[in-house]
């Protein structure tokens, strides 16, 4: 190629990158904060006052505004195994909700479905204990889908909207690409990527790992 063959497919190449770019095509791809969710459980108001005698009690504030980690703990009973000191987030949802990992579940003797939050419409019961009382969920038990939230703005620069799935690499101690990352979009969300407790020993995550988006569906 000579010098003027040269220029001229440089200049296209450009050309074409900030066309792109100002067509919308270029959108950024992260750091995006992962967070591990360890196994916790939601409770209703009713079942919080039947455990503990009273409402819940905020302990420390979670990521996503609104949400905190409460002073009660709990025991999850299941059919082939218990599991102790399980932490309980607030506050009070209209439904108890048991979340926890695929390997809880098998200790736990529990077919928990991978499902996201708040949809428990056919999911297996657990029983809960604490030291004052003991509840039974007939539903509840769930894996819960690894997912994103974000804010509007957020959705707006990384180029997603709610609904959407994305595969997303963490720069982990042995990075990994999820697949099928679920983008949760809410002006009451702050930017978090939440994953379980086996996504993140997979990926040998620790705390202050981002992640970025390497593929939109
Ligand atoms: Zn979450």
């Amino acid at each position: 190629m000579n010098e003027q063959a040269l220029k001229k497919a440089v200049t296209e190449l450009i050309t074409l990158v900030l066309n792109n770019a100002s067509a919308g095509g270029a959108h950024e791809n992260g750091p995006i904060p992962v967070e591990l969710s360890a196994r916790h459980v939601h409770l209703s108001e009713k079942d919080a006052i039947a455990l503990f005698g009273a409402p819940l009690t905020h302990a420390r504030d979670l990521s996503q505004p609104g949400q905190f980690l409460c002073k009660e703990r709990v025991r999850l009973i299941g059919p082939k195994g218990v599991m102790d000191n399980v932490a309980v987030l607030g506050p009070s949802r209209g439904k108890s909700q048991v979340e926890i990992s695929r390997t809880d579940a098998r200790a736990l003797g529990v077919d928990a479905p991978v499902r996201l939050s708040g949809d428990i419409a056919g999911t297996p019961g657990m029983v809960l204990a604490s030291q004052n009382g003991i509840i039974g969920l007939s539903e509840g038990v769930i894996v819960a889908a690894r997912h994103i939230h974000m804010t509007p703005q957020d959705a707006a620069r990384f180029g997603v909207k709610d609904g959407d799935k994305v595969s997303v690499r963490l720069a982990s101690e042995r990075p990994l690409v999820l697949e099928d990352v679920l983008v949760r979009v809410s002006d009451k969300f702050s930017l978090a990527m939440h994953i379980d407790a086996d996504e993140g020993n997979s990926a040998g995550w620790k705390k202050g790992i981002d992640g970025v988006i390497t593929a939109r569906s």
